[in-house]
């Protein structure tokens, strides 16, 4: 360890993210209102439709299924929520294991145990956190069989019902290498495009490769509509089977209350879509700023040793919902020193999350070689990823 070397890094950085965005302080991510989102808002309360029905849930529905070319869009209260009931309408259940990403926001190995599921934690590529697939194929290989068309994890006997890939920070994950896995394997996609609303794979927007996509819109997502989270596509016997298990499986009648199974209480309120409609007319500004700050973090961190910028994969455009980071692996001892100096400073820093097997709710998990994340977690942060650091004020 080379001190002056070290104190130098830590240096370098704060000053390139200072030379991207400004001397002033600045938060992790924070939300744009620019566009009619007090008009709508207004608009909404004013017609008195700030619940469950309305014309702007319904309208940010078909707002989004335009946007992403998914034929369908059911509108929910979050994205968690969103995880859940894709993985319902798919059968995920008691005794079934899905397959998720070590990295990933909690929300995703959640929803698989609200369903009395397990997950079943997959690698990241080396220096990258997008999903090794061909690591997981071999995997697979190795530890499953094939039985009435179904995978079979050979070392618990459970089916391994799904996977859900993630793409991380915005960044889409190989498609089409995932594609063929889940024929190959016979296993289920439901995509977590939580982060990567306004991002495209080979010129297909994310969360309309599998099954269901999910979408989320919290206040630190690309759009948000305060919170909320959607539901995408391609099959509309399961967006009917969506929208009725998400509105309380209740049988539409003028007045009588008849379920016809037990549902959920998940529609997004017409209040929080109003703000969704506003927000979505603006998502290209977003992004292109996104996208711009990227390419000013690209000048700026230039030349710094032992630090890369995450960038779009190949044949991608990614949304660069947050900035990342990484840290050399000589150099991974700097992080925590990176991370105070940076808060310290007014600069709003982060980790990556915890990687799911580490938590203690998730230990004893199934689970493949997780090196890579393991040593990514280490060594990646975000730094300030708001769209308005380029609009001025
Ligand atoms: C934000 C997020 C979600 C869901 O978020 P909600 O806060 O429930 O809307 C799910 N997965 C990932 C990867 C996320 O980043």
């Amino acid at each position: 360890m080379n001190v002056s070397q070290d104190t130098q890094l830590v240096h370098s950085v704060i000053d390139a993210i200072t030379r991207a965005i400004g001397a002033k302080p600045s938060v992790l991510h924070e939300p744009c209102f620019q566009g009619n989102e007090w008009l709508y808002l207004k608009e909404c309360l004013d017609s008195t439709f700030v619940s469950s029905v309305g014309k702007f849930v319904d309208r940010f529905e078909s707002d989004l299924a335009k946007y992403t070319g998914a034929a369908h869009a059911v509108a929910v209260v979050n994205g968690t929520a969103a995880l859940h009931v894709a993985l319902t309408v798919i059968d995920v259940g008691k005794g079934d294991e899905v397959l998720v990403p070590a990295a990933t926001f909690i929300a995703t190995a959640n929803a698989v145990s609200y369903c009395g599921a397990t997950p079943h934690f997959y690698d990241c590529l080396p220096n990258n956190l997008g999903a090794d697939f061909s690591k997981l194929r071999d995997y697979l290989l190795r530890n499953t069989r094939q039985s009435l068309g179904q995978c079979i994890n050979i070392n618990t006997n459970k089916k391994i019902k799904a996977i859900i890939p993630m793409h991380v920070f915005g960044h889409p994950v190989e498609m089409d290498e995932l594609l063929n896995l889940c024929k190959e394997f016979n296993i289920d996609l439901v995509e977590d495009a939580a982060e990567s609303l306004g991002s495209f794979y080979r010129g297909r927007h994310t969360g309309t490769f599998g099954k269901i996509g999910v979408l989320s819109f919290n206040g630190n997502k690309i759009i948000t509509t305060g919170g909320g989270g959607a539901l995408l596509t391609n099959d509309s016997s399961l967006a009917k089977r969506l929208k009725h298990i998400t509105t309380t499986a209740k049988i539409s009648h003028p007045w009588n209350y008849y379920h016809d199974e037990i549902g959920y209480n998940y529609r997004l309120p017409n209040l929080n879509a109003a703000l969704g409609c506003a927000q979505l007319e603006g998502v290209n500004r977003l992004v292109n700023k996104k996208r711009e700050l990227y390419s000013v973090y690209k000048k700026t961190f230039e030349g710094i040793d032992g630090i890369s910028l995450i960038s779009e994969p190949r044949e991608c455009k990614s949304n660069y919902w947050l900035q990342g980071v990484v840290i050399d692996e000589r150099f991974e001892h700097l992080r925590d020193t990176l991370l105070k100096s940076s808060n310290e400073a007014g600069i709003g820093v982060r980790p990556l999350w915890t990687l799911m097997h580490q938590l203690e709710i998730y230990a004893n998990c199934p689970r493949m070689d997780l090196t890579n994340a393991e040593s990514m977690v280490k060594r990646v942060i975000n730094i300030p990823s708001s769209p308005t650091l380029l609009m001025g004020s």
